[in-house]
């Protein structure tokens, strides 16, 4: 595994529980109140283990993260620096290599001592904190009417405009009916 890869899983799960909690959108509805379903789902982006879900630290975390990366998205990036040196602070982020049983060295955010839902928001904090620190173009809103959603465009041509097929597919219904006389 790269050092890279650690990361990108951190950051696609770093968006996905900014989307449980932050936005007022979702996919044409209006967001539903994050619960632990969403953060397990979240979770599962980067790690097979998952902890017990302490849910208020969670939703907390998941909203500054949303706001941090919503900052990103419109440019706003020294807020935006701003917000992940909070994080950062908030969550005692510190590098640390690890070692599970006979698994090789790993390096890690999470200070000794801090819960495991704190330590968690401390990864994501620190992947997000790389992205502000090199290249963010891949982070977007999605286009679509009603939808909050953030998303890691992932395609090579990088133009992917929605978060889910969902959404695409009813911008396109929308754009039909439009056209209509
Ligand atoms: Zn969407």
């Amino acid at each position: 595994m790269e050092a890279t890869d650690h990361l990108r899983d951190s950051l696609s799960a770093a968006v996905a529980l900014a989307n449980v909690f932050g936005g007022e959108f979702s996919q044409g509805r209006v967001r539903s109140a994050g619960d632990a379903a969403g953060v397990e789902a979240s979770l599962r982006l980067a790690t097979w283990r998952i902890p017990e879900i302490d849910l208020p630290t969670f939703a907390a975390g998941g909203r500054e993260l949303y706001g941090v990366l919503r900052l990103l998205v419109d440019g706003r990036v020294d807020a935006a620096a701003d917000g992940v040196n909070a994080l950062l602070e908030s969550t005692r982020a510190m590098p640390r290599l690890v070692r599970d049983g006979d698994e090789p060295w790993h390096l890690h955010f999470v200070s000794p001592g801090v819960s495991a839902a704190t330590g968690w928001l401390a990864e994501f904090a620190t992947a997000v904190a790389m992205v502000v620190g090199s290249d963010w173009s891949r982070l977007r809103q999605c286009g679509a009417e009603r939808c909050d959603n953030l998303f890691l465009d992932t395609t090579r041509s990088r133009t992917q405009r929605f978060c889910s097929t969902s959404c695409q597919n009813r911008t396109k219904v929308a754009a039909h009916r439009a056209r209509r006389p």
